[in-house]
């Protein structure tokens, strides 16, 4: 399958998603996570009309980005060290992996030097996998008052990772658990505006995610494949 093939089928399965669970294909947006691949499959993913990008690690993502000119929207999807934050802010608008106060303060540091603002994501570890980085759920109202006064960083939702496993169909109870908690602190009006988005969903899991209200689901394999042969 081409790339433009893969993206055509990818999206019809977005849609019957959508349909399947009675929302409006507007609300998801697909992030093309491009951390296995090479810039030029970057570029292609850019020119097939993909724009939001996402990569995990600054080393590897940087050198694209510099060479596509910053085409694109750019997403960090990976464990973001503090001392690379300097690199990440200014590059990269949105950061799916807050998942610590000592964070969001040098990302409002370095977002507040450059004059500009991050759109952020309020990691949870949702399954309690120890693998998994993020807050604990009943962490999250009192990180959100913590940065609700940050002015250069905006939380617009929260993010969370499923476990790996056989079944797509066991991931459900995690998505729809990171769904209730984002309505769960709406309701209690902790962040200056209503956290909107859920990113959540990947590869094997995204029909799940979107099922249960996900919002970005970020795709690697499925898209562009794990490695240049693909
Ligand atoms: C690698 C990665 C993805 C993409 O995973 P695939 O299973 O290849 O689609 C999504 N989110 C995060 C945080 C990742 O690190």
């Amino acid at each position: 399958m081409s790339l433009k093939e893969r993206i055509a089928h990818i999206e019809q399965r977005v849609k019957e998603a959508c349909e399947r669970s009675g929302r409006s294909i507007e609300e998801v947006h697909i992030v093309a996570v491009t951390k296995y691949v090479s810039l030029d499959t970057t570029r292609s993913v850019l020119d097939e009309g993909i724009s939001h990008i996402g990569e995990n690690r600054p080393q590897n993502a940087l050198p694209k980005w510099e060479a596509l000119g910053g085409r694109g929207t750019w997403h960090f999807i990976g464990h973001l060290q503090s001392n690379k934050v300097k690199d990440v802010i200014g590059r990269f608008q949105y950061i799916h992996s807050l998942d610590r106060l000592s964070l969001a303060r040098e990302l409002e540091k370095r977002a507040a030097a450059k004059g500009t603002q991050v759109l952020a994501f309020l990691q949870v570890n949702i399954s309690g996998e120890s693998s998994k980085q993020g807050i604990q759920p009943h962490e999250a109202a009192a990180f959100l008052k913590e940065t609700a006064g940050l002015p250069h960083v905006k939380i617009i939702g929260l993010m969370t990772m499923a476990p790996i496993v056989d079944d797509p169909e066991q991931t459900r109870p995690v998505f729809r658990a990171l769904r209730e908690l984002r309505d769960d602190l709406n309701a209690q009006g902790l962040s200056k505006e209503p956290l909107k988005e859920l990113s959540m969903g990947m590869s094997d899991d995204f029909e799940i995610a979107i099922e249960e209200g996900a919002t970005w689901v970020r795709l690697g394999t499925l898209l562009v494949g794990k490695g240049e042969e693909t």
